[in-house]
């Protein structure tokens, strides 16, 4: 596994930053679901956001979920990451085709279309925190970096993107977050912003073989980087029998009593990793 992201600061503090190479996960992901072309970008976008969020994560055992809803083709796209780089993701429509935008780039915006992005972190207390923002524009970058500034209250430069081999497997995959901490001031937010937009794209950076730590050296390097850890990531989906077990059992009594007479097993798919549990009558009883 080659996939891993880093943790850094820059500027003493005033800046924190995450970058992160995906592109086995992503292809993970992809060949899991055998997603179309627009949906491996859709999903490989988010899942990398979701990685380095998650290693924003404090706690061992804390969860972070980002979901999609939207009007568009693809419907929408749930990702679940811990605070070990570890994620699972799924798109409800993984088959969708789409045309591409006229500059040649896969339409991820036009297969999400209008909606909402929704995070929800668990951190082990009674209720998560769930924070809500409409999409502004669908292509999963921008309504993060939207979503930083107006629930979370932290000014942020987001970039996700995923490039493809023209057999639809995964080239690229990758991103990064920067964000500005408090004392930030005005002078380093201008030659920060200078500085991200002379970026073409980030896929074009890992393709031209820079890592992340060059990545953030070239974005932080006059800031004065200090990388503080490094993190392998992958696809990884946490479902087992015993898990499927308790929710075939939440369906209730009199749902599993219908169950049992119809006298057939039932087979349980798990969405984030297509994995297949079946449960015979017997089983059912007990
Ligand atoms: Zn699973």
């Amino acid at each position: 596994m080659s996939d891993y992201i880093i943790r850094a600061i820059a500027a003493d503090g005033g800046i924190r930053a995450f970058a992160a190479t995906t592109k086995e996960t992503v292809e993970m992901a992809r060949s899991i679901h055998n997603t179309s072309p627009v949906a491996s970008a859709a999903l490989g976008r988010l899942m990398t956001a979701g990685l380095m969020m998650g290693t924003m994560l404090k706690g061992e055992d804390d969860l972070i979920t980002l979901q999609i809803k939207g009007d568009g083709p693809i419907g929408g796209i749930v990702v679940t990451a811990d605070s070990h780089a570890n994620v699972k993701g799924y798109v409800h429509e993984p088959t969708v085709l789409i045309h591409a935008k006229p500059n040649g780039k896969l339409d991820v915006s036009g297969a999400i279309g209008h909606g909402e992005l929704t995070v929800i972190r668990d951190t082990g207390m009674k209720e998560p925190y769930i924070g809500h923002t409409n999409l502004v524009s669908g292509e999963i970058a921008e309504d993060l970096t939207y979503y930083f500034a107006t629930s979370e209250q932290v000014p942020s430069a987001v970039a996700l993107g995923v490039l493809l081999e023209k057999t639809n497997h995964i080239r690229q995959a990758g991103g990064f977050i920067i964000q500005l901490l408090p004392k930030c001031s005005d002078e380093l937010i201008d030659a920060l912003e200078k500085k991200i937009a002379s970026i073409t794209s980030i896929t074009s950076l890992l393709d031209s073989g820079m890592s992340p730590e060059q990545i953030l050296e070239y974005v932080l390097g006059d800031f004065g980087l200090e990388v503080l850890e490094k993190v392998p990531a992958q696809f990884s989906c946490n479902c087992s029998r015993e898990r499927v077990e308790k929710a075939v059992i939440s369906m209730g009594k009199k749902e599993l009593v219908n169950i049992i007479e119809e006298g057939e097993p039932i087979e349980v798919n798990c969405h984030f990793c297509e994995k297949h549990y079946v449960f015979t009558p017997d089983e059912l009883k007990n």
